[in-house]
């Protein structure tokens, strides 16, 4: 098992398939160990591009996902981040290495255990730029408000308005929309007005919050 290798390998097969292509999201997928956020028994499929179990009904993200989302939301040094769905807390790292220390990635996850394990990883990986909050993140997360970006990583059936209210004029939102049929939307905030693109179809797990499903 050559860890170091594969990982190599499939962030190049992502540039030559168009995913990702600026240096900041290369050097930060080379950068983060997705092996560290996995379970034991599925370290050897770390760097397989695809979504893996990481408890309590949950996943992690695929590689080409958290690229191509790491792309589209034009993240920058400096930048604080509200992330919804922490998950394992490797998407979280991604965006810590993107936004570097003069950055702030605050990350929101409904299930306790899931949020206590991502935060002891991110920390014995040294990422002192990420907060990870236990809650709903449906309802942003006031305290640290207004945010360059904000992404989830679960798909709800709207934009929660609490997220387009923290977020900062000028600045972008990106999440999947959508049941069964889900689409990727990116929301950019212009004063009153809120640019909508679609990214395209993509499939993750259910939102559920006061603004998500029920
Ligand atoms: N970001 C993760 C990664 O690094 O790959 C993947 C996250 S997983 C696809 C989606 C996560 O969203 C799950 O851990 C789930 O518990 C969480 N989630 C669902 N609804 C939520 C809500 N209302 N607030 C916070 N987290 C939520």
């Amino acid at each position: 098992m050559n860890l170091e290798e594969d990982k190599r390998k499939v962030i190049e097969k992502l540039i030559r398939e168009g995913y990702i292509k600026s240096k900041r999201v290369i050097d930060a997928l080379l950068k983060v160990p997705r092996e560290e956020f996995i379970p034991e028994h599925l370290k050897k499929y770390a760097y397989v591009d695809t979504p893996l179990e990481i408890g309590y009904g949950q996943t992690i993200s695929a590689i080409h996902m958290v690229g191509l989302m790491s792309e589209l939301l034009d993240l920058k040094p400096g930048m604080k981040v509200l992330e919804v769905g922490t998950g394992c807390g490797y998407h979280a790292a991604v965006t810590a290495e993107i936004v570097g220390k003069d950055g702030l990635v605050v990350s929101i996850e409904r299930i306790p255990e899931l949020a206590e394990r991502a935060e002891r990883t991110l920390r014995k990986l040294g990422y002192d730029n990420v907060i990870v909050v236990v809650g709903d993140g449906t309802l942003g997360y006031e305290p640290l408000a207004p945010y360059d970006r904000i992404y989830v990583t679960a798909a709800g059936p709207k934009i929660p308005e609490p997220l387009i209210k923290q977020l900062k004029d000028g600045g972008k939102l990106l999440m999947p929309v959508g049941r069964y049929l889900q689409k990727l939307i990116l929301a950019e905030k212009r004063g009153d007005q809120v640019i909508i693109k679609d990214c395209g179809p993509v499939a993750f797990v259910p939102l559920i919050g006061k603004e998500g499903f029920q």
